[in-house]
């Protein structure tokens, strides 16, 4: 039965998700809607509680494998990207919606040193946040003061040091509360603007050059202690291994990817086959970075068992 939604919120029964997420794979949310306010997004959230719906908090979908079968609930899909800067304070607040890259850009206009690092990274501040995602030597971790986290009974200003950061990773992953970040505090320091962008211009060259285009998520898996994911994956003979509509890049070994109109089972195939080869070649088993979102079955558990905590 469809459920009855406020006003103020603009929601989509049915929404495929393969138009929100960078994979461009993944079945139906039963119930979608915008956000571009923080006050919308805890609309959002009390609502979906209220409603007795699972609620899921997405960003722009670049580290996220949607089931075929959809998502069951409320997809709530965050541009919230109000920005204020303190000078004085040495800090800026940004709200979870906010695009990594463009916060990258938008601190170099302005001076602030610290975030240089977020134009290799796509997606928003809170998926970020989520995942402490990083690049050139930095992460999340290391620029973030403290974040806004809506637990449900209310919501508080918790310092990063209570996050749990560990190398992508948070306490937010599988926690029973299903916390969402509102807004988030970096600090920042000053620097002069064109330094900062030849900075930019120079990071982004870099990512070009060494990135595949296509429809993937980044880096499928995590690099294992010493060494890295796509080495092992390259020397166990799988670039461009291919399940129906789901490859191995044969530019880079770890960026598992999908052809336009490509599946999300395909890539489940393709990923419990790697780590599975990976692991008869190295003894190492690699440990998914994208998350599975939605209503998958069994099969994910070949994946995650004993190693995605
Ligand atoms: C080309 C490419 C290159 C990449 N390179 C890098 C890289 O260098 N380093 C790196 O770390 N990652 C990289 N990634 C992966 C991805 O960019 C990051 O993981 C990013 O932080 C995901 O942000 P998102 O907003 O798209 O999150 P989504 O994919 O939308 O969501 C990911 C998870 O975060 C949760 N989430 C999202 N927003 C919130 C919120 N506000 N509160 C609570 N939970 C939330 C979601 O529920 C989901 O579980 C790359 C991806 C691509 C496509």
């Amino acid at each position: 039965m469809t459920k009855k939604f406020p006003s103020a919120l603009q929601v989509r029964c049915n929404e495929p998700m393969a138009r929100h997420t960078s994979f461009g794979v993944g079945g139906p949310a039963d119930y979608w809607v915008e956000v571009r306010k923080l006050d919308a997004l805890r609309l959002a959230l009390a609502t979906a509680d209220e409603l007795g719906l699972t609620r899921t908090v997405m960003g722009h979908g670049t580290n996220a494998l949607v089931a075929d079968a959809g998502i069951d609930g409320l997809v709530i899909y965050n541009r919230c990207t109000g920005f204020k800067h303190a000078r004085s304070k040495r800090e800026i607040q940004v709200e979870s919606g906010h695009s990594m890259a463009q916060l990258a850009g938008r601190c170099a206009r302005l001076g602030i040193r610290g975030l240089t690092f977020a134009i290799g990274v796509p997606g928003t501040v809170g998926g970020a946040i989520y995942g402490n995602a990083g690049a050139f030597g930095s992460n999340m971790a290391a620029v973030l003061a403290s974040a806004r986290i809506w637990r449900g009974s209310g919501e508080q200003d918790t310092p990063a040091t209570e996050l749990g950061f560990a190398y992508r990773r948070s306490s937010l992953h599988n926690n029973p509360d299903n916390p969402v970040v509102l807004e988030a505090t970096f600090r920042v320091e000053t620097d002069r603007a064109s330094v900062l962008r030849d900075e930019l211009l120079d990071l982004a060259r870099k990512r070009r050059a060494s990135q595949p285009q296509g429809r993937h998520a980044g880096s499928f898996f995590k690099n294992p202690d010493g060494d890295f994911a796509g080495r092992l994956i390259e020397a166990s003979g799988l670039k461009g291994l291919r399940h129906n509509t789901a490859f191995i890049s044969p530019v880079h070994a770890n960026f598992l990817s999908s052809d336009r109109d490509g599946r999300a089972d395909d890539v489940l195939d393709l990923a419990i086959d790697t780590q599975r080869r990976v692991a008869e070649s190295f003894g190492i088993v690699l440990v998914p970075e994208v998350r599975f979102i939605g209503r998958w079955d069994e099969r994910i558990e070949e994946l995650l068992h004993e190693s995605h905590p």
